[in-house]
This record gives structure tokens, C-alpha cells and sequence, in this order.
């Protein structure tokens, strides 16, 4: 494939995304559509956040249903694309010495397969997980995404599933539809800012921006997906958002999208 696939985050928000029609779900079935068919995908989720950085080897990872509390439809959901045994291997490889575990016990959680179903709704597209190192700093996951670019000219699509903002205390699950909070938009906007003109370094050391960070971050996992997509741009990527808004007042669900040169429904 002689096409540099992109790079995209995923705000993936509530797991019932998975059965739902809306703009979000339109959006990511838009960018399935839109962008050249991959030969596989590896998948960083917020969902598989445990010490240390492991890969999944498996060759037809399950589908795991890591939430509490939904209708039986959710947990009926499956999702059964096939592992990448190969590409698990050259992620190894590519990430020495950093250690890469060989992880035959995790599968597809929700953060990967809420979105892919949409995305990629015929399952057929080979997936491997990595999952987040709890115990690194942010620089380092950037870093891993930096290393990991090269799989985009190898037919890779490198996707990130988490949230930009996403604090769940302040998140309201009721019927009632909040206006987003006033932090959780000034971040939002903040971070679009630095998207577009690259300036990453505020991004990675995001515990300096300040309380809307704090609020916005409460806890590092939905965040950091954002930085291994951010370390596969390239320097001349553009970056647009395929979907935005924000659920439940304290829920981004952006989409950031780099090295797609023109969009015709990406918004800035
Ligand atoms: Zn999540």
C-alpha cells in the first residue's frame, strides 16, 4: 500500500455509542468510508491501562465487556475481527527495549470496539491492542507513538480511543441534556488550538495548563491515547476534527484526525 494511512483519536464516551445513531456514530462510519481500506489496525485504549506495555497476540481476540450497569443488549454485542499475530511482533520489535509483552488474555474492550463497530462495521480488518503503561509519564507514551509512525506507510491505521475531557463525576447520566461545562470547552478549545498549529509540548506536560486541565483529566487514561496519535504526525499532517461535542456536560467527544489533507466534513 503505497498510501500513509492517518492517525485518529477516538472520543469514544459512553459504551452505549456502540448500539446508537447519532452524529458522533455517523461521524466515525463516515471516516470508515472515507479513508483507503487498512491492512490492519492496532488500537491503543483507555480501557487497557495496566503496568506495563503489552500487545495482544491472540488470533480472534475476544470481546471483552469491561463496564457495569448496561442493557443486555450491550453485553450481547460482539465484535470478531481477527488478531495480527505478525504485526503484534513488529510492534515488539519496533518498540525495543522499551519490554512488549506477547498478551494472549486481552482481547477488544469497549474503547476499541464501540467505535470500530461503526467504523468498520463488517469486523474483517485485523486488530492488535497495545496497552497503556499506568506507571510511565505522558512523555513517554508520546514517545511510543513517535516510534510507532512508520506503520502508517505499511497499510497500519493507528487509532487512540479515550476522551479528551473526561470526568465522570461531574458527568450527568440522566435524560436531561446539560450544557457542557464552561472548563471542559475552554480545555477543549485550548487543546484544539495546539493541535492545529503542532505545538505539542503543552499536550504532553498537560498537569501545566492549569485547573481546566485538571478538571478536564482527572484521572490520566482517557487522555493518553491522544499522545500516542500525536507522535505518529508527520510534519507536514494536517489535523482535523471528523466529530466533536461534548456529552453529559463533561464528556469531549472530539475526534482528532491526523494526515488527512482536506475533509470535506472535518470542522475546525
Ligand atoms: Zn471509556
Amino acid at each position: 500500500m503505497s498510501e500513509i494511512l492517518p492517525a485518529i483519536f477516538f472520543g469514544h464516551g459512553n459504551p452505549m455509542n456502540a448500539l446508537a445513531r447519532n452524529p458522533y456514530t455517523a461521524a466515525w462510519r463516515e471516516i470508515g468510508t472515507r479513508v483507503a481500506k487498512p491492512k490492519a489496525i492496532l488500537a491503543i485504549s483507555a480501557h487497557w491501562y495496566v503496568p506495563g506495555t503489552g500487545v495482544t497476540i491472540g488470533t480472534a481476540p475476544r470481546t471483552i465487556h469491561d463496564f457495569g450497569g448496561f442493557p443486555r443488549e450491550l453485553y450481547q454485542v460482539r465484535y470478531p475481527a481477527p488478531g495480527d499475530p505478525d504485526l503484534a511482533r513488529r510492534v515488539q520489535a519496533m518498540l525495543a527495549p522499551t519490554p512488549v509483552m506477547l498478551d494472549a488474555s486481552w482481547g477488544l474492550d469497549h474503547g476499541t470496539w464501540s467505535v470500530l463497530a461503526h467504523v468498520y462495521p463488517n469486523a474483517e480488518i485485523p486488530i492488535v491492542q497495545l496497552s497503556i503503561d499506568e506507571t510511565k509519564p505522558a512523555a513517554f507514551h508520546f514517545e511510543i507513538g513517535r516510534k510507532l509512525a512508520p506503520l502508517r506507510s505499511e497499510g497500519v491505521l493507528i487509532v487512540g480511543s479515550g476522551n479528551l475531557v473526561h470526568n465522570l463525576h461531574a458527568y450527568a447520566w440522566g435524560a436531561h441534556k446539560p450544557d457542557p461545562y464552561d472548563w471542559a470547552v475552554r480545555f477543549e478549545n485550548d487543546s484544539k488550538d495546539l493541535l492545529l498549529a503542532g505545538d505539542n509540548k503543552p499536550l504532553i506536560d498537560y498537569e501545566q495548563l492549569g485547573p481546566d486541565a485538571m478538571l478536564s483529566i482527572p484521572t490520566p487514561d482517557h487522555y493518553l491515547p491522544l499522545l500516542y496519535v500525536m507522535g505518529a504526525r508527520q510534519k507536514d499532517d494536517a489535523v482535523t476534527f471528523p466529530a466533536s461535542g461534548v456529552d453529559g456536560g463533561s464528556i469531549s467527544m472530539l475526534s482528532v484526525e491526523i494526515g488527512t489533507n482536506g475533509c470535506r466534513f472535518c470542522f475546525a
